[in-house]
């Protein structure tokens, strides 16, 4: 527990992102329970060992966990003294209704945000703004620098491109238009072949993109979640760990030593070949982390 009054502190984390060892960040996501709340502050307990240099916290659904959000990032600052990032979305977000988040956060000592459009509620295909919104990503990303200069902010990269992206191309000139509005660094989207994370650093580069760019990793724990999760997103599994999780499948214990395997591999070749950081998508559960943890060189 950190005992003194840390709300205070204010830390860009693009300051520990271009120093020359790689960053380790985890994500989170707001519990809905009271169980779940428990738990989290268990795993919180588990992974600090970890020394992140940052902790994200999703903002859910339609935006209707932006409190939740808030909540979370003060608690992981304030219980833990792990800097941490709020992400923030368009979703039923006007101007206003932003402008007073972001007051929000300031108050309660987090200036790192992760600014994103956000998904189309379930059942809808297209993305609506709201009234005085916002449409894209870079709308957001320029309000926020336009109202709180001081914060620290980064956006979504999609190495295989995102799922809307009529091709990835297009996809990196949008990315690029959010660097220039002010995005500090990117964070991409979970993906199972590092060559499509290389590829894409290497098409962001010649595009002009000069900001820090860090790849999302997530262990596999269960194939159900990740054919969900892959399906929504347009990431693919590659044939050889689809076969060793569907051989798995219904073994629990060993989907999740597979998955560990692969972000293990995935890690290591991602340190070796110089990468800023690495952003664990840790979907609330220590123990896969910990062992991936458990033979990192790092
Ligand atoms: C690390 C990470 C964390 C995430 N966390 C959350 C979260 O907490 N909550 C949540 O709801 N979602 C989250 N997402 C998912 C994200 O909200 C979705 O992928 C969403 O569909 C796109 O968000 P974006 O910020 O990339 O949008 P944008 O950058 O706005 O891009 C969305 C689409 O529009 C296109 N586009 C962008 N700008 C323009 C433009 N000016 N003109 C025309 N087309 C444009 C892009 O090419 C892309 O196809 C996260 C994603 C990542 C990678």
């Amino acid at each position: 527990m950190v005992d003194f009054d840390i709300i205070k502190i204010h830390m860009k984390v693009i300051e520990a992102i271009i120093r020359e060892t790689p960053t380790i960040s985890f994500e989170f996501f707001p519990p809905k329970t009271v169980e779940q709340e428990a738990h989290l502050f268990e795993v919180l307990a588990e992974l600090e060992k970890f020394k992140p240099d940052f902790a994200s916290v999703t903002c859910g659904a339609l935006g209707s966990n932006a409190d939740k959000t808030i909540f979370w990032a003060k608690e992981i600052k304030k219980k833990f003294g792990i800097e941490p990032v709020a992400h923030l979305t368009c979703v039923s977000a006007s101007r206003e209704a932003m402008k007073k988040q972001l007051d929000e956060l300031e108050k309660v000592g987090v200036s790192n945000v992760l600014a994103l459009r956000g998904d189309p509620p379930i059942g809808e295909t297209k993305f609506v703004p709201s009234k005085n919104g916002f449409s894209h990503a870079c709308e957001l990303v320029a309000f926020i620098k336009e109202q709180k200069p001081r914060f620290c902010v980064g956006v979504a990269g999609y190495p295989e491109g995102h799922i809307e992206a009529a091709c990835l191309e297009d996809d990196i000139k949008h990315l690029k238009m959010k660097v220039e509005v002010g995005a500090d660094y990117v964070i991409t989207q979970l993906f199972f072949n590092n060559e499509d994370f290389f590829r894409f650093r290497d098409d962001c580069s010649e595009a002009g993109i000069r900001v820090p760019i860090i790849p999302g990793i997530m262990p596999i724990t269960s194939l159900k979640q990740v054919k969900k999760m892959t399906q929504m997103c347009g990431a693919i599994i590659p044939q050889d760990l689809l076969n060793k999780l569907e051989q798995a499948d219904g073994d629990k214990t060993a989907v999740i030593e597979i998955g560990v395997e692969h972000a293990l591999f995935q890690a290591r070749e991602l340190i070796t070949r110089g990468v800023h950081g690495l952003h664990f998508f840790v979907m609330n559960q220590s123990g896969p982390i910990s062992k991936v943890f458990g033979q990192l060189e790092i």
